[in-house]
Formats: structure tokens, C-alpha cells, sequence
């Protein structure tokens, strides 16, 4: 009889232990949803922008973002930044 109740003990124990357990999983598993929701900013960061000058494809990462006029251009380097400018005189 006193087995029984040992056995109904541990079993309520590990279920008590268990469901703390998903809890503990949960929230990582909410975290990685919280980062990958960070991640769309990140997406953003490695879109291709075409550089006005030269027409080629930068990330906007390793883009060099200018703002002229009031606009925000994205290029390649800082010379392709130079050659924009003295062409679009503010
Ligand atoms: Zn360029």
C-alpha cells in the first residue's frame, strides 16, 4: 500500500517537473520567434540596392548611404558617392 502512494508521489512529482519543463521550452521557443522577427530588419540589411552610378548591385550592408537632396542613395564606394554628387549639385 505504502508503495502506492510512493509511486502516485514520484508520478505527480514528475509531472510537476515535466510541466516545468515545457515551460522552460516555451520560452526559449518564444525567444528564437522574437529573433527571427529581429531577423526582418536583418533581411533588409542584405537587400540589393543598385548603386545610381556604376549599376551595380550592393547590399545595403556594405552600402555607402548617402543622403542628397534630401534622398537617400546607396553606392558601391566612396568615388561612385563623389561622381553623384558632382553630377546632382544641391
Ligand atoms: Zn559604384
Amino acid at each position: 500500500m505504502y508503495r502506492l502512494i510512493l509511486v502516485s508521489l514520484l508520478l505527480t512529482i514528475l509531472y510537476y517537473l515535466l510541466r516545468h519543463m515545457f515551460r522552460g521550452f516555451k520560452t526559449p521557443l518564444q525567444n528564437s520567434q522574437e529573433n527571427s522577427s529581429t531577423q526582418g530588419p536583418g533581411d533588409e540589411l542584405d537587400q540589393m540596392i543598385q548603386d545610381p552610378v556604376c549599376h551595380i548591385f550592393v547590399p545595403r550592408r556594405i552600402a555607402l548611404i548617402e543622403l542628397i537632396g534630401g534622398r537617400e542613395y546607396c553606392f558601391c564606394s566612396k568615388e561612385c558617392a563623389g561622381k553623384f554628387r558632382d553630377e546632382h549639385p544641391i
